[in-house]
């Protein structure tokens, strides 16, 4: 019986896909970590991983005794087993996330064959949410505020003043 999972990713910034995905893994497993991958190195996101982390925590707050936020980096199977993890989480929308997460999977598995990848699909109302997409359409003024949590719709805002709907 799996007791924690983690559901890593680059959230920047988190959607309501991601956050469909935490509630759904709520439901099958006991304590679900949200982990933000970042490289300290090579920070390129839109947002830092700090703000990437506060936004995820205010999004989840209402479940956050049984979710913990973090940020991670280097290898997400080391990372598993540093804090006692023994499942990741994964999202899949259409077709094309499936050969990279695939791989993935794989190779996490050869690396670590304790922890177990699981696969969970969002609500098809957020099957084509992406972050990219929604950054993109931000930037250009078009309203994402239906994919996105209200701490990200204000940060979109105040990064791109056309985004202000
Ligand atoms: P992205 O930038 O593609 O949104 P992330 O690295 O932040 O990617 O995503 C973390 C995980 O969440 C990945 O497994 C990704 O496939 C999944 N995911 C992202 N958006 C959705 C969505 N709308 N529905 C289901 N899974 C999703």
């Amino acid at each position: 019986m799996n007791r924690k999972a983690v559901y890593a990713g680059s959230f920047d910034p988190i959607t309501k896909g991601h956050l469909d995905i935490v509630r759904r893994a709520l439901g099958v497993f006991h304590e679900i970590v949200v982990a933000v991958a970042h490289n300290p190195a090579t920070e390129t996101g839109l947002f830092t991983a700090a703000e990437r982390v506060a936004m995820v925590t205010e999004a989840l707050a209402d479940v956050h005794d049984r979710v913990t936020v973090d940020a991670f980096d280097g290898l997400l199977v080391h990372y598993c087993d540093r804090i006692n993890a023994d499942a990741i989480i994964r999202g899949l929308r259409a077709v094309s996330d499936f050969e990279y997460e695939f791989q993935m999977a794989m190779m996490n598995r050869h690396l670590n064959s304790h922890v177990e990848t699981y696969f969970m699909t969002a609500s098809e109302a957020y099957f084509y949410t992406a972050s990219r997409l929604v950054k993109e359409v931000a930037s250009l003024g078009g309203d994402v505020s239906g994919l996105v949590p209200p701490v990200v719709h204000r940060a979109l805002v105040a990064k791109f003043p056309r985004a202000r709907t």
